[in-house]
């Protein structure tokens, strides 16, 4: 009996053992797995440490931004449509970290965590098409005109990114000397609008009128008088001119500071935080895998100017292009904000799928939209924007160190027919309307796509 015990406690233990270490190697295949497979040496997937497969990349109309055959990486014909998309289809080297040949070469290589690299050698040919317009994306570059900065725009109800550039780019089938031109081309491997972070400005006052909107009572019918400066303590918020009397409506239109640094007195800074991280501020989005950097926001030792100046998107705060573009997306959406995407044909996406996120109350995004339908209409100009039902917010940030500001414009546009949402942001730019002047002709464009028929 003694002998039989003393077996099956052996047993037991070694079972136990096996149970712990089969866990411990399911835990580690689920979180390396991709890594394994993609390691240089996998001879599967690479040569002399180049990712060698065959596959092509696509845009939403087939035109082709990418094809691979072993080690030889084509791009596509047009050197303007090569620059414009580099940050989107990535470079040979893989100094472009967002771009896909980099963060999806498990999209090109077929690799998945069950089947493996075999799915690989079944297909031998990966196919691969992503939601952006080549077209639109050239337009935007050319926009820029060489300066930094960075244009996107979704579709606020399918979630698709239609257009994503990021200047300064370079043409990636005939890399040019970058070490060599450090001005020309600062920042040049990544994407600025993933993954940069900038202070908002005035696109910020959208986040100050939200919490203003559901938390002030009455708030839309309340005046205030803009003198052009209020002193608070030892320090003073200033606004470009004396606005006078102004409702809520009137000061996002005419970009009042004052009215919306003491809107943000009167919030507090704790709601003010509750807004912004809502709204998106200190999280980052996933696009298909691909991180975004986040805008932050911490209120937590603001009080008096500092405080006011938040309010007015002036403070340490910072925003991310593409999570404000998505913002700007959830308003236009009635408070729902569906996640921007990259990959058209996500075949493979049950794992990933993500609904929609409640960003705003429906009866606060419809006041806003309404609030962003007026600044076109009275501050930007609607015949810039003819027939785009533009909602904007236009933003100027400053940015210290004698250096010109930055320059934002983001917003959407209100037809059921091209339910697309934007953020251009030109650093250095000046003036919003540098930016503003960009999405007019990039939307201008993508609305006459539409109306030629083209699959936006
Ligand atoms: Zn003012």
């Amino acid at each position: 009996m003694k002998l039989l015990s003393t077996r099956t406690a052996v047993l037991m233990l070694l079972i136990v053992l096996f149970v712990l270490g089969l866990a411990a190697f399911n835990i580690r295949y689920f979180n390396s797995a991709f890594a394994w497979a993609h390691s240089h040496a996998n001879r599967h997937y690479y040569k002399n440490g180049m990712l060698s497969v065959r596959g092509t990349v696509y845009d939403r109309n087939g035109d082709v931004l990418l094809m691979l055959d072993g080690e030889s990486i084509e791009f596509n014909a047009e050197k303007d449509v090569r620059t414009a998309v580099m940050h989107v289809t990535g470079d040979r080297e893989g100094s472009v970290s967002t771009g896909v040949l980099s963060a999806l070469k498990g999209r090109l290589t077929g690799w998945n965590l069950f089947s493996g690299a075999y799915s690989f050698h079944k297909k031998s040919r990966s196919e691969l098409t992503l939601t952006i317009d080549s077209g639109l994306c050239r337009a935007a570059y050319r926009e820029m005109k060489g300066r930094k900065g960075a244009v996107g725009i979704y579709n606020y109800e399918t979630g698709e990114i239609i257009c994503l550039i990021s200047s300064p780019s370079f043409d990636p089938q005939n890399p040019p000397d970058v070490e060599g031109n450090p001005e020309k081309y600062e920042g040049v491997y990544l994407n600025r609008f993933l993954s940069s972070a900038y202070t908002p400005g005035s696109i910020f006052k959208l986040v100050t009128a939200a919490a203003a909107l559901e938390n002030i009572p009455d708030i839309e019918n309340k005046h205030y008088l803009c003198e052009g400066r209020i002193a608070i303590g030892p320090d003073s918020i200033t606004c470009l001119k004396a606005h006078g009397r102004v409702s809520l409506q009137e000061a996002l239109a005419v970009s009042c500071n004052t009215f919306f640094a003491g809107t943000a007195l009167e919030l507090g800074a704790e709601t003010l935080q509750k807004y912004a991280e809502a709204c998106g501020f200190n999280n980052s989005l996933e696009v298909d895998g691909i991180r975004t950097a986040a805008g932050k926001i911490n209120l937590k030792n603001a009080v008096g100017a500092d405080l006011g100046w938040a309010g007015a998107g002036q403070y340490t705060t910072t925003a991310n292009p593409l999570n404000f573009m998505a913002f700007m997306g959830a308003i236009a959406g009635g408070g729902e904000m569906v996640r921007p995407r990259l990959i058209a044909d996500d075949s493979s996406s049950f794992f990933d799928f993500k609904p929609g996120k409640k960003v705003l109350k429906r009866e606060t995004a419809d006041k806003l939209k309404a609030m962003m339908r007026n600044n076109t209409i009275t501050s930007y100009g609607e015949e810039k924007f003819k027939d785009l039902e533009l909602c904007a917010k236009s933003g100027t940030a400053e940015v210290g160190g004698g250096k010109e500001p930055h320059a934002w414009f983001a917003g959407f546009l209100d037809r059921k027919d091209c339910p697309l949402a934007f953020a251009v942001i030109i650093e250095n730019g000046i003036t919003s309307r540098a930016a503003a002047d960009v999405a007019a002709r990039v939307l201008q464009e993508a609305a006459k796509a539409l109306k030629q028929g083209r699959n936006l």
